[in-house]
């Protein structure tokens, strides 16, 4: 995308529609803030699979020279399998996100998926595998149903909207005058984070990947449509290979691996039994979040 929007911009076309979008996909990704790119490798693979096993190997980055971001990440999700990863605001784990996606390339160490490094495949075909709802979804100056469609553009519309009911948005959008013709975004109606968030969901339950990236993906909703649109997720999570940024720990109690992020380092790694067992960080996190959770609900 980037690769294209830079000769568009430089050549002086004018394709108003495109550029547009392509503005706003990199804005949905806080891309515009950075000059960062990357570049297909001459002889770049497809990516074919609906198994992916994905490997970080001693990954370290760092948005600019000066600050080390991430320190050496060692881990790997199997194919079918999910890996929680928790942790301080600040600590780097939505730089993992942005690393697999390749928005930027690691400094040393490599990211894999089913043994290719992602530098050697190509940036179309990677991203065609991967759904991400961001941790801040910017939505496209269009309708909410191109804003859902978006994640598989020949969908059907009884496809279109079975997702938008599977992420609990649908009651919402048919509520509008417009429905699913309301425009959104900057120049149209403003959505609440939760509402942006249950598009963002809808718009990748649409896309159907094998891999999933799920960044605080229901950060925003209350705690009941959470649990509601919670069970969804782990229903289109099933058999695949997911990566899940969470907030709250009781969202990942069952997650096949959970790592504590801290400084851009792993500081604790286990299942939810084991890390409670531990009596380390993680434990102390579950402990102070569930006196606010019965604290919550006293008052
Ligand atoms: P988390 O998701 O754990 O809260 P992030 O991965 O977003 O943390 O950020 C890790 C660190 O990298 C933070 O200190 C943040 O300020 C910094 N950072 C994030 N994005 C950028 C960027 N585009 N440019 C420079 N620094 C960034
Ligand atoms: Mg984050």
């Amino acid at each position: 995308i980037t690769q294209l929007y830079a000769p568009l911009n430089f050549l002086g076309f004018v394709y108003r529609e495109i550029k547009h979008s392509l503005a706003d996909i990199e804005r949905m990704f806080g891309l515009l803030s950075t000059n960062q790119e990357v570049d297909d490798a001459p002889a770049a693979q497809q990516l074919d699979t609906r198994q992916a096993s994905i490997r970080f190997a001693g990954v370290e980055f760092g948005y600019d020279s000066k600050r080390t971001i991430l320190h050496g990440l060692n881990f790997e999700i199997p194919a079918g399998s999910s890996l929680a990863v928790v942790g301080a605001s600040g600590a780097g784990k939505s730089t993992l996100s942005r690393l697999l996606f390749r928005f930027y390339d690691v400094g040393r160490g490599s990211i894999s998926i089913n043994g290719t490094d992602i530098r050697q495949l190509r940036q179309d075909s990677l991203r065609s595998h991967i759904g991400i709802v961001p941790q801040d979804t910017v939505l496209f100056n269009d309708s909410i149903y191109y804003n859902i469609a978006y994640g598989r553009p020949d969908a059907s519309r009884e496809e279109v909207m079975e997702a938008a009911r599977s992420a609990h948005i649908h009651d919402f959008v048919l509520s509008l005058p417009d429905g699913y013709d309301t425009q959104v975004g900057e120049r149209g109606l403003k959505l609440s984070g939760g509402e942006k968030q249950r598009v963002a969901i809808a718009r990748t339950i649409l896309k159907n990947p094998p891999i999933l990236i799920f960044d605080e993906a229901t950060s925003a909703l209350d705690s009941r449509t959470e649990k509601a649109i919670q069970q969804e997720l782990a229903a289109i999570s099933a058999n695949r290979t997911t990566l899940i940024i969470a907030h709250r720990l009781s969202t990942i109690v069952d997650a096949d691996q959970i790592i504590v992020m801290e400084d851009g380092r792993v500081l604790e790694r286990g299942t939810h039994r084991e890390l409670i067992e531990h009596g380390g960080r993680y434990a102390e996190m579950w402990h102070l979040q569930q006196e606010q959770q019965a604290g919550e609900l006293a008052s």
